[in-house]
């Protein structure tokens, strides 16, 4: 096996310096456990920023890539595919009822609902459509989706960016309305901001954006591509909000660890986009789509739910009892917290895998949580004291 040295010398020699990694190589995983190349076994409250929901190789997953990856790889989206159509089906079931669009990420849905939001307005005879998002929202980084993330659309290092975007305060309900009129295309919202550190948005700015957008014609999107999949305690989260919304994105965990990235529409916006208008080469194809049905049959599972909100909750509760935790926020099994001032995140996130315990740290002050959906009680106490005596030392 290569040692962590080498591969060191190889990222730096041949890769983009786009990652701060760390210096581990996870070669294998289980439910919530991961090992190293040096087989030291970790205990996973990341699970590849909330990708592997279901569990590291979940065999029910595993057993539907190998069965299709050994069948049939795919023949292009210019001739009928049945898993891909299958999971289409099970999106709009599961959501908005409308019609679905696959890719392959987050950024690649974001950039798909965006467009479509701009046909619509156009349809609508909006001349110059704007889309309004929120402070602190992500919603990928290609260069619609960038445009839409406030605090990444640095015009001066990656300008000119696409025009007709505008950003709004986080936690202000009237700022948004006011932000909100007739050339107003989406308003385009991450129900529970993670890359900001875990920070649902309030009921009140939910409530303003979805009244907003009924009085204008503007479509109002909800970024799931974190919080979907199972993540707040409900396969989607827009299921526990006051609103729905028109077009909602999903990603991440959608695909079982395979990359897999959808926007589902209300039944009344299906036929916006024409042949032509939109398309991927690898979206929906059969691997990736069966990989998908499957992390939906784990997930979209009453059991597996119930977990998340009792693991969420034990969680939520051990972490606030922690001395140095000054503020814990979240929904389900994604949580973030704030330390006490003094102490420094990324320090406590690199003694925390030393302790063997896998968390990310989001931004200077901020740790985020998001354990595979399957952890046990057992390891969420595991979690809390590994995480409590990082803090301690
Ligand atoms: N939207 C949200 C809410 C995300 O958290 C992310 C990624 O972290 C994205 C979009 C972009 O997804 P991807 O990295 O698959 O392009």
């Amino acid at each position: 096996m290569t040692g962590i040295d080498e591969l060191r010398s190889l990222e730096s020699r041949y890769t983009m310096p786009t990652y701060l990694r760390a210096g581990v190589e996870f070669v294998r995983g289980e439910g919530a456990r991961l090992w190293d190349s040096e087989g030291k076994e970790y205990l996973d409250f990341f699970a590849g920023l909330s990708v592997h929901n279901a569990g590291h190789c979940h065999p029910r997953i595993v057993a539907a890539i190998a069965e299709q990856a050994t069948a049939f790889n795919g023949s292009s989206n210019l001739y009928l595919s049945e898993p891909a159509l299958r999971l289409a089906e099970r999106l709009s079931g599961s959501s908005l009822g409308g019609k679905v669009f696959l890719c392959n990420s987050g950024a690649e849905a974001s950039e798909c609902a965006i467009k479509l939001a701009r046909k619509h307005a156009r349809t609508r005879g909006v001349e110059s459509p704007e889309i309004v998002s929120l402070d602190g929202g992500f919603h990928g980084r290609t260069l619609g989706a960038l445009a839409a993330t406030p605090k990444l659309a640095d015009e001066g290092r990656f300008g000119p960016l696409p025009r007709g975007f505008v950003a709004v305060p986080r936690d202000d309900p009237g700022a948004l309305r006011a932000a909100i009129g007739p050339q107003t295309a989406a308003v385009m919202i991450e129900p529970i901001q993670g890359e900001a550190g875990i920070f649902p948005i309030s009921d009140g700015v939910l409530v303003a954006a979805r009244e907003a957008c009924d009085g204008t014609g503007a479509l109002l999107i909800l970024d799931e591509v974190q919080a979907g999949m199972g993540r707040t305690g409900t396969l989607w989260a827009h299921e526990q909000l006051p609103v729905s919304p028109d077009l909602m994105t999903a990603a991440k965990a959608l695909g079982g660890g395979l990359p897999v990235g959808a926007v589902v529409t209300t039944l009344e916006l299906g036929e916006t986009f024409e042949p032509g208008d939109h398309g991927t080469t690898f979206g929906g194809g059969p691997v990736a789509a069966s990989a998908a049905l499957a992390a939906l049959d784990v997930i979209d599972d009453e059991t597996l739910l119930a977990n998340v909100r009792e693991q969420g909750e034990a969680l939520m509760a051990g972490l606030a009892a922690i001395e140095g935790v000054a503020e814990v926020r979240g929904r389900g099994l994604m949580v973030g917290l704030t330390l006490a001032d003094g102490l420094d995140p990324p320090s406590i996130r690199d003694r925390c895998l030393d302790a063997r315990l896998v968390l990310n740290c989001p931004g200077p002050r901020a740790l985020r949580l998001l354990p595979p959906l399957v952890v046990s009680a057992g390891e969420v106490e595991e979690g809390l004291s590994r995480l409590g005596a990082s803090i301690s030392t």
